[in-house]
């Protein structure tokens, strides 16, 4: 028994990586033709959560598409009911926005941390071989989770390879998983009963009650080891000041947020598009948004012929 008030609001992230239809890191790379096809696959897996989830009792449904230009995610192939967040925001959590009145988050499609063996493992990007922080990897799934616990939000449900949800369930107490299995090539996958079995699992974990906001509390020491040697190492780090030694970073930070942050800039940004964020923001949305009206129209002539 539990005397905590059913969610009515569950936060969904979605990546591609561990989606039913993404097979080879061509599938997660922008512009290509699998990548069209591992669009309209995340999205019907997507649609299969958001459907159970409303029936299921929950009233709202927010989706933050989180895969690169977080425009993979095709809004007319998934229950109207469902809102659709594509394109990133600046704060107050990074990428997302406002998380509003949010109860619970859910993480689908996701990847193991870098450097840990996982499918397309990574975190963040591809360009870090290997991100630790006080001694052992850290996954995105951390990163989303802790993110989201100072607005009171815990991660109640995972889906990626086996590898990432075995991360997921060592690091986030609570949290119920389910795998998908990469060694089946997309086109092998029979694809509707695994969504079925995506979606039970996931209204299942609306009546799971161990599940608290995440905290990563500091300080945090990060370790981070750049895949491409010193020169790129160099050109990440030097301009933001990072100590780093050959193609080895080190940030120390006295809270989450300040690493989540410091993290963002080594990998994404450079001091003149942090300077100018709203700008840099607006102008990779819409590189997103045309990426996906190419997507749609891909998809369209291979339906035709
Ligand atoms: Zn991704």
């Amino acid at each position: 028994m539990t005397n905590r008030r059913p969610y009515r609001h569950i936060l969904i992230l979605a990546d591609i990586e561990g989606s039913s239809g993404c097979g080879s890191y061509r599938a997660s790379s922008f512009l290509t033709r699998s990548w069209a096809t591992a669009c309209a696959a995340m999205s019907l897996d997507v649609d299969a959560v958001v459907k159970a989830l409303f029936k299921a009792g929950v009233r709202r449904v927010t989706v933050k598409d989180f895969h690169r230009t977080a425009h993979n995610l095709l809004p007319e192939m998934i229950d109207r009911r469902a809102r659709i967040l594509s394109g990133y925001r600046q704060g107050p959590v990074p990428g997302l926005g406002d998380p509003e009145d949010a109860d619970a988050v859910m993480m689908i499609g996701m990847h193991a941390a870098a450097g840990t063996g996982g499918f397309l493992a990574h975190t963040l990007t591809s360009r870090l071989a290997g991100l630790v922080v006080n001694g052992r990897p850290l996954a995105e799934v951390e990163l989303f989770a802790a993110s989201l616990a100072p607005f009171g939000i815990p991660a109640i449900f995972f889906s990626g390879c086996p590898i990432a949800c075995h991360q997921a369930r060592k690091r986030i107490k609570g949290i119920r998983t389910l795998p998908i299995d990469k060694t089946i090539a997309p086109a092998h996958l029979d694809a509707v009963s695994w969504r079925q079995t995506l979606s039970q699992a996931a209204v299942r974990s609306l009546s799971d009650n161990a599940a608290a906001p995440y905290r990563l509390d500091g300080p945090l020491q990060a370790v981070i080891n750049i895949r491409d040697g010193t020169v790129v190492a160099a050109k990440m780090a030097d301009p933001w000041g990072f100590r780093r030694s050959g193609a080895t970073v080190y940030i120390n930070a006295a809270t989450f947020h300040t690493l989540y942050e410091a993290l963002i800039r080594l990998c994404y940004l450079s001091p003149l598009a942090d300077k100018t964020l709203p700008y840099s923001l607006m102008l990779y949305n819409w590189i997103g948004w045309l990426g996906r009206q190419w997507v749609r129209r891909h998809l369209k002539t291979r339906c035709r012929r």
